[in-house]
């Protein structure tokens, strides 16, 4: 069995789940194929997102192995210019914030390649990453980053606080969502910290899933996507206060949040003033998450009615990004050959693969260009910006973007 379903909320324990949307049985987004594995059966997970009304943490409800989900993980953070800017700035501004220097010492959970943290090192501050993935801890130690390839929660947090390490900022940047013991984690982080240390943990924003239909974005990875609310409940249950919270229009909208063992007013106020906002909208009550399913239909209706169009025009589609969104978009919606021809991807590690459960290959970007499709369904579109201006040429040559969320857009040619 490589997955397990929950019978209790992830964070409060409380039994009443009340069932957003249900996106049918997915192969597992990030599970891309060899040649070789296309004949063998692909595992298939139930994706049912569900809100809990004793916290207001809305949550998948299956549990799949982290060892079959992470082991081999194929994210290499450093494939994307916008994520390494945003990372450097976010390092120059905690070091400057929390006086950060040779005596100090950063910990980043999920540290994936060292891309966060190889700032922190240039700059002479000590760090430690963990992260889970035996393939991508060894890039980051081959570069510099030391890092341990472990996965993190309480157990661990002790046994490095044994070894003498204190955190004065613990990181966790896109990692919260993927954890299945979300207590242990948090409660690990907590004490792992010094007295006035710091954690600080980024996530896709759920009120900007919601608001703009990021459906795509929920995936077996993702067990958990987080409101203010939640986090604050969250961070309460293990002796921390949330003391700040900032928006961030990564990833199609983040917060991050910071918690520590006392609050710091300037912080605190940005906090109270988002879960204020949140009370307005609606964000801990249930009827605000309902609309979701509903939308997600009409965004499918949309794409494949204009996918079928351009397939009876004679067109041609291909699709940018073999992404875990684009893995969840195309299986959610029945989208694969002959609607979309193939998949271009930056990362090399891709390149020459298959798409799960789509079995679409993957190439290199170069590809748009050499055999000029006439779309492209931009797969990350968090990314859109950064890709458009990268796609100049081929949009100089008469290649169109189809951006199909949160409305389906198409971008014409340059
Ligand atoms: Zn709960």
């Amino acid at each position: 069995m490589i997955a397990r379903r929950i019978d209790a909320c992830r964070a409060c324990g409380g039994a009443q789940l009340d069932a957003i949307v249900d996106l049918g049985a997915t192969p597992l987004a990030n599970r891309l194929l060899a040649r070789e594995e296309l004949a063998e059966p692909e595992p298939r997970v139930p994706l049912v997102l569900v809100f809990c009304p004793a916290c207001s943490l809305v949550q998948i409800t299956e549990t799949v192995a982290p060892e079959i989900l992470f082991r081999e993980y194929f994210y290499f953070s450093s494939f994307s210019n916008e994520l390494l800017e945003h990372s450097r700035a976010h390092a120059e501004e905690l070091r400057a914030r929390r006086r950060l220097g040779p005596s100090s010492l950063v910990v980043e959970v999920a540290s994936n390649d060292g891309y966060l943290l190889r700032w922190f090192v240039e700059a002479g501050v000590p760090v430690l990453g963990v992260e889970p993935a035996r393939n991508i801890a060894e890039v980051a130690n081959q570069r510099g980053v030391r890092t341990v390839a472990e996965f993190f929660g309480l157990e661990q947090a002790r046994a490095l606080k044994l070894e003498g390490y204190a955190a004065d900022v613990l990181l966790g940047n896109n990692v919260l969502a993927h954890v299945a013991d979300l207590g242990g984690f948090v409660a690990g982080a907590a004490e792992l910290i010094t007295d006035d240390g710091i954690v600080e943990f980024e996530f896709p924003y759920v009120g900007d899933l919601i608001d703009r239909v990021e459906f795509d974005t929920i995936y077996h990875e993702h067990l958990c996507y987080f409101s203010a609310h939640a986090i604050e409940r969250l961070f309460a249950r293990h002796g921390l206060v949330l003391t700040d919270v900032r928006r961030l229009p990564i990833h199609g909208g983040s917060l991050r949040v910071t918690g520590a063992r006392r609050a710091e007013p300037e912080g605190r106020a940005r906090a109270e003033a988002l879960l204020d906002e949140e009370r307005r909208r609606g964000l801990d009550r249930f009827a605000y998450y309902a609309s979701l399913a509903g939308r997600v239909d009409g965004l499918k209706r949309e794409l494949t009615a204009l996918l079928e169009q351009l397939r009876n025009d004679g067109r041609r589609v291909a699709a940018y990004g073999a992404s875990a969104k684009g893995s969840t978009l195309l299986n959610c919606f029945g989208i694969g050959a002959p609607l979309v021809e193939y998949v271009v991807d930056r990362s090399t590690v891709k390149q020459g693969r298959f798409t799960p459960g789509t079995h679409l290959p993957i190439f290199a970007p170069e590809r748009l260009v050499e055999d000029r499709p006439d779309y492209a369904l931009l797969l990350t579109w968090n990314f859109a910006d950064e890709i458009l201006r990268q796609q100049a040429e081929y949009r100089r040559l008469g290649g169109r973007f189809i951006v199909p969320v949160p409305e389906v857009r198409v971008v014409e040619p340059l």
